[in-house]
Order: structure tokens, then C-alpha cells, then sequence
């Protein structure tokens, strides 16, 4: 089998990888295969044989020049040296459109920085990435995406025995903010500036001319950043595990350990069970997002201003601007969810009281939306009796709820990867059966349509009720 491979990343200094050949696993089986992104990035048919053999890493692509990159992060608050444990950049290549993306194998057995583990993943942990990545792509949220996933024929231990798997998974790039960290921390300026200049080089390049680049791409990823939480605020998603190494310097959501969506609104949900004090909760995500942000500007400070004071006074300048710019965007976000394309007092006001109810009366978040954007006010209402009187000012507020309605069926999904539908299809797929996993994938490639067929999604009670999420 022939890719196109290239490795810029490689042109970096030696000190950002190891090379490193995925390992070999006993028996590989194809569970799945994203047909339609392999088109996108011509990657040639291929025997199901094949294309386990390939992406699994137990035949090596020619060309390949496989590695493990080398990262730091800090993780719940602390700094720490990390790296690729489990992962193997294959190579990158172009898509159609001529976008570079690298194609990466997880769960490929154990690197330089695997820190003790096992290299390995489970069969339920890399469907679940997969099924949750490609729900964001067509939610249409950046996001990286999942290309296969192979079948080990081994044993992974987590508590108990699971099957295990390799997934491909496909970026813009890998490129963190604690990449970054990284070369701030053990690299030297030299280092550092390579680094930048390859990020700027590959991922904004119409920052090469900029005089102070350094902070010109600390304020893009800023901007990236921000989008990218207002999505995730949006339809529900809460991650689960924002360290700085799990956080995109291209804005894509990245690393799909604990993540979950939230079902009944309430601004404080965790389901991780790594995460004992909430740190990342649903309505903590933009703070923390701004916290990574800082630990970027700390690690680019040498290169903002080599006057250590001025390059302070700079990157806290641009740091200042983050809630702002948060604030503008997500208050458009929840406008827009409520079918409202201007900004106002007033459709804030109508949003945050929405919540409220939401909040009080534990309603879904997604059906509540969903309601009363595709379906009639007595469907709406009845959700609820509380809903009466906030409706009667929704409709006082739109003045057209038809074009109200119309301006909300592009934000506002009727299908999101739910709980109890992802654990059935891990659990089934498991035990050998596919077909729970296939049909919610299915369902997932069109969150915004066909009401009158989907209706809305229906949450069997208290499914939530300690539902915990693991790394696997
Ligand atoms: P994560 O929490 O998924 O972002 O992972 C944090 C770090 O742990 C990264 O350096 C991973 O490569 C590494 N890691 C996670 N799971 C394993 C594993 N099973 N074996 C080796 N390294 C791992
Ligand atoms: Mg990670
Ligand atoms: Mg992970």
C-alpha cells in the first residue's frame, strides 16, 4: 500500500522526536474504516486484510518515517514532562484541497515517553474516540478525525481484562500548547524560535510577515481557542481532560479520553473520573481555556520581547483580551440558539433565563433547543409548565419565529452522541456485536436533520447518575 507521505515535522530539531516504529500486535482485524475520509486524503483502497495490516503498524507504509514527539503539559495544574506514550506519527499528508494533516497511529504500543504505561489502548476506549470525533465533524467542530480502527487480538488490563485496538487519527497537526512548553522548558531560545517558526510556517502562515510574531500567534490561537469553546459550549460537550498537552495549537479538539455530553443542563457537570475537583466542568471550560492560554503566552515570552519586563507587560496585554472576546462570541452563540441573529441585552436576558429554567427543572439541553427550534410551541411547552411564560417573551422577542426558527436549525443539534448510546455500542462491540456501534455512527453524519424521523432523543431517567468516563 502507497501513501504520499512527507514529514516536515521531522525538520525539526532532533530533540522534538524519537524515532520510533509502531509495535507489532498479534492479530490484526479491521473493526472499521472512515471510507469517506480516506477519499478526502486519497489514501488508496485496500483489502480489509490490508488495511488492517497498515493500521495497525504491523506492515510499515513506505515512505513512512514514523516518530514520537516529544511535549510537556501541564496536567490538572501541574508541569510535567509527557510526550507521545502510546502514539506514533506515521506521516503527513495533503488532501485534496492541498491541506496538510498528519496521520498519526494510537495505542501503538510503548515509546521513550510512555512513563510506564503500556503503550496500549482499549478496543472500547479507540471506538469511542471515534464514534465522539467524528459526531464534532459533523456537528461541524474542529476537530481531529478517526481514519481506522484495527483489532489487536490482545488482552489491555484497566481493572479488568478489555480487547484491545489501534486507532488513526488525523490532525491538522499535533502541535500543543505544551509542545511549546516543551521547547521553552528544555530546548533553549534557539529551539523555541524553530518551533515557532515551523507552527507559523504550517498552521498561520499569514503571520510570517507580522513584526512581532510571537505575539501575533499567541492572539490566533487565542482566537482559535475561543471558537472552538464556544462550540464545545454549544452543543453540550464537555471534555473532560483540558490539560495544556491535550490542547490543539491549530484549535482543533484533540484527545478524546473522558469526554461526554452533557444531557440535563447543568453548568457543573463532570463525568471524569480522573477529575475529582471538577476542574474541568462544563462552565469551567472557558476558564481554563484562558489558563492554557497563559501558560502559551509563558512559554513564548522570550520571543514576544527580549526585555523580559515589555515582553510581560505585551503577552498580559493580549491575555487581558480573552474574556472580551469569549464573551462576545458566546453571547452570539446563545443568541443565535434562540433564533436570534442580533446581540442584545434583551436575547441575553431570554437566553440566561432559559438556562435558568433548564437548570432548575433539569431539562436536556439538547431537546430543549431542539424543541423549540423544529417543533410547535405546544410541543415546546410541554415540556415544562415553566416554559409557558418564558415562550410567550420568545416570541414578544423574535417578533418572526419562523425565521427565528429557521436561523436555529443550523446550531441547534437533534442528535449528539448520548451517554447510555455510546456505552451500548462499546459494550456490544465488545462482546463482537457492531451493529449498535454502526447505527449511531450513522445517526451522528446528519445531527441536523430529519425531525420528523429522529424526534427528539430520548434519555431513559437517571442514566446520568454517576456515570463516570475513563481514559482507557
Ligand atoms: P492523556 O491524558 O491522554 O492526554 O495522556 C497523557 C500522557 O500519558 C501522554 O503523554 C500519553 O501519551 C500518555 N499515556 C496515556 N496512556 C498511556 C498508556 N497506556 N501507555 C503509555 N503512555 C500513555
Ligand atoms: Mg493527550
Ligand atoms: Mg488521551
Amino acid at each position: 500500500m502507497h501513501i504520499a507521505f512527507s514529514n516536515t515535522y521531522a525538520t525539526l530539531p532532533e530533540r522534538f522526536f524519537t524515532l520510533q516504529h509502531p509495535q507489532k500486535v498479534a492479530v490484526p482485524k479491521l473493526f472499521c474504516f472512515n471510507d469517506d475520509l480516506a477519499h478526502t486524503l486519497a489514501i488508496p483502497h485496500a483489502s480489509t486484510e490490508k488495511l488492517a495490516e497498515y493500521f495497525s503498524g504491523n506492515t510499515l507504509f513506505e515512505g513512512s518515517f514514523s516518530l514520537a514527539m516529544a511535549y510537556a503539559g501541564h496536567q490538572f495544574g501541574h508541569f510535567t514532562m509527557l510526550g507521545d506514550g502510546r502514539a506514533v506519527l506515521l506521516g503527513e499528508v495533503l488532501d485534496l484541497a492541498g491541506k496538510r494533516h498528519d496521520i498519526q497511529l494510537k495505542a501503538s504500543g510503548v515509546t521513550p515517553y510512555s512513563r510506564g504505561g503500556d503503550g496500549r489502548g482499549t478496543l472500547g476506549a479507540m471506538l469511542r474516540e471515534y464514534l465522539i470525533s467524528e459526531a464534532m465533524h459533523y456537528l461541524g467542530i474542529p476537530t481531529t478525525r478517526s481514519l481506522a480502527v484495527v483489532e489487536t487480538g490482545e488482552e489491555v488490563v484497566r481493572e479488568k481484562s478489555h480487547k484491545g485496538a489501534v486507532l488513526t487519527r488525523v490532525a491538522s497537526s499535533h502541535l500543543r500548547v505544551g509542545t511549546f512548553e516543551y521547547a521553552r522548558q528544555y530546548g533553549g531560545q534557539k529551539n523555541l524560535k524553530a518551533l515557532l517558526e515551523y507552527t507559523i510556517a504550517r498552521l498561520y502562515p499569514h503571520l510570517e510577515a507580522h513584526p512581532n510574531k510571537a505575539l501575533a500567534f499567541l492572539q490566533a490561537v487565542m482566537e482559535a481557542q475561543v471558537a472552538l469553546i464556544v462550540e464545545w459550549m454549544r452543543v453540550g460537550f464537555i471534555h473532560g481532560v483540558m490539560n495544556t498537552d491535550n490542547m490543539s495549537i491549530s484549535g482543533e479538539t484533540i484527545d478524546y479520553g473522558p469526554c461526554a455530553f452533557m444531557n440535563a443542563y447543568n453548568p457543573k457537570t463532570v463525568f471524569s473520573s480522573i477529575d475529582r475537583m471538577g476542574r474541568y466542568r462544563f462552565e469551567n471550560q472557558p476558564v481554563i481555556g484562558g489558563w492554557n492560554l497563559s501558560v502559551l503566552a509563558g512559554a513564548l515570552l522570550p520571543l514576544i520581547d527580549s526585555d523580559e519586563d515589555k515582553a510581560v507587560e505585551k503577552a498580559t496585554a493580549a491575555l487581558e483580551e480573552f474574556v472580551p472576546l469569549y464573551e462576545q462570541k458566546y453571547d452570539a452563540m446563545l443568541c443565535k440558539k434562540l433564533g436570534l441573529e442580533r446581540v442584545d441585552k434583551e436575547g441575553k436576558a431570554l437566553a440566561n433565563a432559559l438556562l435558568g429554567i433548564m437548570q432548575q427543572k433539569g431539562l436536556d439541553y439538547t431537546n430543549t433547543f431542539a424543541s423549540l427550534g423544529f417543533a410547535d410551541k405546544e410541543h415546546f411547552v410541554s415540556l415544562d409548565d415553566a416554559l409557558k411564560a418564558w415562550h410567550a417573551q420568545w416570541e414578544h422577542t423574535v417578533g418572526d419565529t419562523a425565521s427565528a426558527k429557521a436561523c436555529m436549525r443550523s446550531c441547534n443539534p437533534l442528535v449528539i452522541p448520548r451517554n447510555h448510546l455510546v456505552e451500548e455500542a462499546l459494550v456490544e462491540a465488545e462482546a463482537g456485536n457492531k451493529k449498535p456501534f454502526f447505527t449511531l455512527l450513522h445517526a451522528l453524519k446528519t445531527p441536523y436533520e430529519g425531525y420528523e424521523n429522529a424526534q427528539l432523543q430520548t434519555i431513559p431517567y437517571g442514566v446520568d447518575v454517576g456515570y463516570k468516563t475513563f481514559c482507557g
